[in-house]
């Protein structure tokens, strides 16, 4: 009897974000899923969202969800974001668009809303069952075996896979036990900067206090203050700052340990949002310090089982871009699926080939847009650039366009985005030398640059 390639049973570890939609999309192809979770169902039981309580989503995880169809469903979830409104230490305000057309805007969206969407529509298959409060403790790589604590009852189990997918996150169990046994060559770099999340509540009437359609940052330098968003009329507001003095001079949050402190910190830094946050030093207090940081893998894929999502490249979140990039790896994975004709052992190969640069590269950018988000944004020479860069996407749009929106807005390769857009600062670095408006712009010499320097882009790539 022919056996089809579907038999295969597939077993994923983390029923997050990136776990949730690869069920989906395993699901629809006709595959049978099982997916252990060490949490409680967000759906059924309230718990803290986690790492972030929202997101931003842009046009790299949109395709996917409207790949298995679900991306109407999410729109109800959404709430557009245009451009950055830069708040300064006087509360003056200046928006900086995202983007120069109307649907260059990225979308803030509730990380429990999303991942319970995506859990839905999983089981909605008829393929997918869920196993929450069930802990990977541990993997047998030879003989297809997994481990799991069950804490409903205190029990421990073992299963047998035939493949098994690790989307269990940027600590992921799977990767420290392969990184443990000699299996991968893998680095984790945490970054010096933790975060803190606090909420500007909604207004008397469920308004928002604050402009809806933009995310807001508070730029000071050495450290942040981003908000988003959230459907209910209230914000996520996030501080990022250093641990801790020692290879800075500014404040960080080893010395934010009395109420005195934290008030009189965002009385002088942040006014404007100290005003609309009540109770702040409590909350602050209340709620957990998040670390941050970088996670690279070599080889995402080992004997049955494959590495993905933050778990094989965990990024830090300033260019929103994590789930995102998570989002993207599904899409590809199935892709592969379709084109090695769901040979596995083919896929796993070209899957890592696939994604291993581009993951390095947006790790490598979110690094980079930390200076921009926190510092950069308060220099003319900035905004400068920011408007050059405008201009050169009107004339040359399949050679020149921004790197925040070949990242965010279209679908060309993390690694080429990264490489363009060094050739592209040192472009705008001459263009904007010695002037003060775009008006100033020498065009000839725009040509000559772009000509020289920047290759058509494949239209497949563009929005
Ligand atoms: C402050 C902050 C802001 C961010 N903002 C953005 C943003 O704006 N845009 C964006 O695209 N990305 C953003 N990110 C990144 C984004 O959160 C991650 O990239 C995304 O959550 C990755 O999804 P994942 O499914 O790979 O991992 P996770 O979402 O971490 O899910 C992993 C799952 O595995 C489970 N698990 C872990 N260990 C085990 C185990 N041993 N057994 C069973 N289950 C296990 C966990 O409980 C979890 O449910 C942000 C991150 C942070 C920290």
């Amino acid at each position: 009897m022919l056996t089809s390639k579907l038999d295969k049973h597939i077993t994923i570890i983390g029923a997050g974000l990136v776990g949730s939609l690869m069920s989906i999309y395993l699901g629809q192809r006709g595959y049978k899923v099982t997916v252990y979770e060490k949490l409680p169902d967000i759906r059924k039981e309230s718990i803290p969202a986690g790492r972030s309580i929202n997101l931003a989503l842009a046009n790299r995880g949109i395709r996917p969800l409207q790949q298995v169809g679900i991306m109407d469903k999410v729109k109800n979830l959404l709430i557009p974001m245009k451009g950055r409104m830069l708040h300064d230490i006087d509360g003056k305000l200046q928006f900086q668009s995202y983007g120069q057309k109307p649907e260059e805007v990225i979308y803030s969206v509730s990380r429990s809303g999303l991942v319970s969407l995506l859990r839905d529509e999983a089981e909605a298959t008829g393929n997918v069952t869920f196993h929450f409060k069930h802990k990977l403790i541990d993997v047998d790589f030879d003989e297809n075996q997994l481990t799991v604590n069950n804490w409903i009852n205190d029990t421990t189990e073992q299963h047998n896979f035939d493949i098994l997918l690790a989307t269990d996150g940027a600590g992921s169990k799977v990767r420290r036990i392969r990184e443990d046994r000699d299996m991968g060559d893998f680095s984790a770099e945490l970054l010096e900067h933790h975060y803190k999340e606090l909420t500007i509540p909604a207004g008397e009437n469920g308004n928002y206090l604050i402009e809806k359609e933009a995310l807001h940052i508070w730029p000071r330098g050495g450290y942040m203050l981003i908000a988003l968003p959230n459907l209910e009329g209230d914000f996520t507001v996030t501080l990022f700052m250093p641990k801790d003095n020692s290879k800075h001079n500014e404040i960080s949050f080893e010395q934010l340990t009395t109420h005195e402190s934290v008030n009189n910190f965002f009385q002088t830094q942040f006014n404007d949002a100290y005003q609309l946050i009540p109770n702040l030093s409590q909350m602050f207090f209340d709620n957990p310090t998040g670390i941050l940081g970088t996670v690279r893998s070599k080889q995402w894929h080992y004997k049955d089982t494959l590495l993905f999502g933050d778990a094989a490249h965990a990024v830090v979140p300033f260019h929103g871009q994590g789930m995102n990039c998570g989002f993207e790896d599904c899409a590809e994975l199935n892709a592969l699926l379709n084109k090695f004709d769901d040979d596995w052992q083919q896929v796993m190969p070209a899957f890592t080939e696939a994604r291993r640069d581009n993951a390095n590269a947006i790790a490598d950018m979110a690094l980079e847009n930390y200076i921009e988000m926190r510092d950069s944004v308060r220099d003319p020479k900035f905004h400068l650039k920011k408007a050059i860069s405008f201009e050169l996407e009107k004339k040359f749009p399949l050679q020149f366009i921004p790197r925040y929106s070949m990242v965010m807005f279209h679908h060309i390769p993390y690694a080429e985005a990264k490489s363009r857009g060094l050739l592209q600062a040192n472009i705008l670095q001459q263009l904007s030398d010695g002037i003060e408006s775009t008006e100033q712009l020498d065009w000839q010499l725009a040509n000559n640059l772009v000509e020289q320097q920047l290759s058509t882009l494949s239209r497949e790539y563009l929005q």
